[in-house]
This record gives C-alpha cells, structure tokens and sequence, in this order.
C-alpha cells in the first residue's frame, strides 16, 4: 500500500495542529506509522487520501452503527441543512428525539442533550452533586468518562494508550472528590463507601466497560453497586455513551435488569453528529436550570441537523428488531475467526463480545479488570495492527478500544477479515 499523501498530509497536520490530530487516539502513536488521512467513507469501508480501501471496525469509534453514508441519515441531515443550521431556540425535532429516548430507557423520565459524551457526563455529574449535596465520586480504574477534570483519573482509552493515567493542568483539588475502585470488585467499592460514606454523590460505571478494550461488568457486580448506592444514598450512572445503542437497542440496560439513577448517552445517539446526551428519574432532572438550580447550558446543544441525524438513527434501529441479533452473530464470527488463527499459531488470545461490540486481548488469561487489561502484550498488538491495516483492515489503533460492526457489513467481509488476519498472524507468531 502506498501512503505518500497521508504522510505529506500527516506533515502538514502537524505543523498546525498539535500531534496532526483533534485527538489523541487518532495519531497511531502507540502502534507506530503514519494514520491514513481519511476522503471519504462508503458503507462499511474508509477510502484514504491515496485511494486505499480498509474495512472500518472504528466507526467514528462507535457512532456510526449503520456504516457510512446511510441514505436515510443523509437525507434527513439534508433535509434539516435547508432549513437553518442552528437557532439557539426550541425546536421539535429535539423533543421528538427525547420521546424516543424516554420511551426505550425505563430509567429516563427526563433527557437534556448536549454535543459531546464528555459534556453529557460532565453534566450528569453535576447533577448527582447538587442532587445529593454531596461532593465524591466514585469511578472504575480503566473506565472513561471523557476529558473533563474530575474524570480524569486512570481513565481509559487514550489516556492509557499514552501512560498518562491523569494529566497535567489537572490541579488535584479537583481529583482529591474522585475515589477510585476496581472493576468488576465489588469489595473495592465497599472499601469506598466505608471511608466516605456520608460524602459520595455517585458511583459512575461504564456497565460495558470500552476504554480499557472490552470488559462487560458481571451481573452481581452492577447489582451490588445498586445495593451500596441505595443504602448510601448515592446515586448510580451509567455511562452508555459507548453502549448505549451499542450493546443492544437499549445498551447495557437491554442485558442487566440493574437500573440505574442516571444515564449518559452519546456516539451512536447523533448518528455521526457531536451529540451527547443525560436523563434520569424526573425528581433529579428537574434539579437543572432553569427548573431547578443546577446550571447547565449549550449555544449548540440541541443542535437541529445533529438532532435529526440522531432521530433518523434511532427510528431506523427500532425498525430493525432483528438488527442486534445479526450483528452480534458477525461479531462472533469475527472473533472467534481470530481466536482460532491466533491458537493455531500458539498466540493466546481472549476475545469478547456485546451486541455490535468486539474487544480482543492479546493476552493469555481471562480480562477482568484493569490491572488485567494493562497485562497484555500490547507490542504484538501494535504489529498486528500494522499487518491488518496493511492489508486493508483498519482496526481501532490501540489494544484498550473497542472494535464495531455495522450493517453494511456483509459474511464476505467478516470472512475476507478472518483469512487477512490468519496471515498476520502467522507473520507475528
Ligand atoms: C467516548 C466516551 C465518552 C466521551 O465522549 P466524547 O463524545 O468523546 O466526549 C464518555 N464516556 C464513554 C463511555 C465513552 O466511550
């Protein structure tokens, strides 16, 4: 393959924008190269500056469950363009939207939407703080809840790509609320509610963890923090930024019976949009401004192309009832594919799957936690990446992501994967 323009281009890149990239996980730095700079997508495929084709398993990193370029999603995005890219005034399409949400999700009376997961969680937070009265959190070491300050510790995705568990320009006043449990260790949030119990506003889990590659919560696990949070008075979020829509029509909460206090949505939500979303029982909603006096605010919350992207997506997932179902069974497919080319070279691989989402580990015991995840051998996977995308597969490029499926991936594709990585394979074993 060549890649002289993506080089030329990645050049440039980086003269005017720190690293070439908007953010970090974009810039291949842990599994080396140059990323290829995309032209254009079409359904399950990314074509690149040089005219290389790849079969995309990163879907904008998850948003995009339909592939690129859905003619539906289009034309409704079309259509609302004609009409005015933004008001910063009500419109219906954004209750049209919440209606969908409230119906699917029996833990969301309420829903505000914002334009980025981070900001959603960022929001929810907040929220469970002037709701309960209380300032600490607790978070799960290898999950992420975006880039804001408080939720930057041993967060997930690329913050552990690059060692850097928490960053730099966060002042530890604004982490000293933050405690931190093991995932998946019920006896480390116990530990949590034993030294702070009066003081903790929430426990925020992603119930699908994706940002440390993915580990699902067990189901005595969620049922336990819903048993602490009720008895401590905290409340518990899910973050289904990832999951939701993901995992199931209705993420995480399709699979558990747990339910949560607050939900956080994003990702597949805009349909390829910057749209994040909160929603929860109506008593903590209505503690927002302007009903309530909890501030939260957005110029282009709401936005009306991005909500009718996302209100596009939704209806066209309700009308797929079968959708989830083929999806998960392609992603099985895929990585069972890879666990049987991995053995056969004697490369211990644990592969997982939730709905439309795959994780593969390049490790030889079961993933759990974090602590099990940061013992893979992330070098194997950096080279397996580079023998994938050289063959045209392109895989999220960091061992702690999650890779998806979409609907316009058909058996051929799975299967030309599975034979592209037998040979990659056989090259690195
Ligand atoms: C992606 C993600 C976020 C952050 O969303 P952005 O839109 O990138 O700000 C938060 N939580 C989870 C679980 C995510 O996967």
């Amino acid at each position: 393959m060549i890649h002289d323009k993506s080089i030329a281009a990645y050049e440039a890149a980086r003269a005017v924008i720190p690293g070439g990239v908007d953010s970090p996980v974009r810039a291949f730095k842990s599994v080396g190269g140059t990323p290829p700079f995309i032209e254009r997508g079409e359904g399950a495929y990314l074509i690149d500056i040089d005219g290389n084709r790849y079969i995309d398993y990163v879907q904008s990193w998850g948003p995009l469950i339909f592939g690129h370029c859905d003619t539906d999603i289009e034309a409704a995005v079309i259509g609302s363009v004609r009409k005015g890219l933004s008001f910063g005034a009500p419109t219906e399409t954004e209750t049209e939207l919440a209606k969908e949400i409230v119906a699917l999700f029996e833990s969301i009376d309420k829903v505000r939407f914002v334009s980025s997961g981070t900001e959603a969680v960022m929001s929810a937070i907040r929220l469970a703080r002037g709701f309960t009265g209380r300032d600490d959190i607790v978070k799960f070491e290898g999950c992420y809840h975006g880039h804001s300050d408080s939720l930057l510790v041993q967060a997930g995705s690329g913050a552990v790509t690059f060692g850097t568990p928490s960053s730099p320009g966060v002042p530890a006043d604004l982490t000293k609320h933050t405690l931190l449990a093991k995932y998946n260790d019920l006896g480390s949030v116990e530990k949590c509610f034993a030294d702070a119990s009066d003081s903790i506003a929430c426990v925020i889990i992603e119930p699908i963890a994706g940002n440390m590659g993915l580990v699902p919560a067990e189901e005595a696990f969620l049922e336990g923090l819903r048993q602490l949070c009720d008895a401590h008075g905290a409340l518990l979020i899910f973050d289904e930024v990832m999951s939701g829509f993901r995992a199931s029509l209705r993420g995480a909460q399709g699979i558990t019976s747990v339910t949560p206090d607050l939900v956080t949505l994003g990702k597949v939500i805009g349909g390829g949009m910057p749209v994040g979303a909160f929603g929860g029982r109506e008593e903590i909603m209505n503690r927002l401004s302007p009903d309530g006096p909890v501030y939260q605010a957005g110029t282009l919350s709401g936005n009306p192309v991005a909500m009718s992207a996302g209100l596009a997506s939704l209806r066209k997932l309700k009308e797929m009832p079968s959708l989830y179902r083929e999806l998960e069974q392609k992603a099985t497919r895929l990585v069972e594919g890879f666990r049987a080319a991995a053995e056969h070279f004697g490369i211990p691989l644990q592969v997982e799957v939730r709905g439309s989402m795959f994780g593969f580990f390049f490790n030889d015991k079961e993933v759990k936690n974090f602590d099990d995840a940061l013992a893979s051998d992330t070098e194997r996977f950096a080279a397996f990446h580079r023998g994938m995308l050289e063959s045209g597969i392109y895989l999220a490029c960091s061992q702690f992501e999650t890779g998806f499926i979409c609907s316009a991936m058909d058996d051929a594709m799975i299967s030309e994967t599975i034979d592209k990585a037998f040979k990659v394979f056989k090259e690195i074993a």
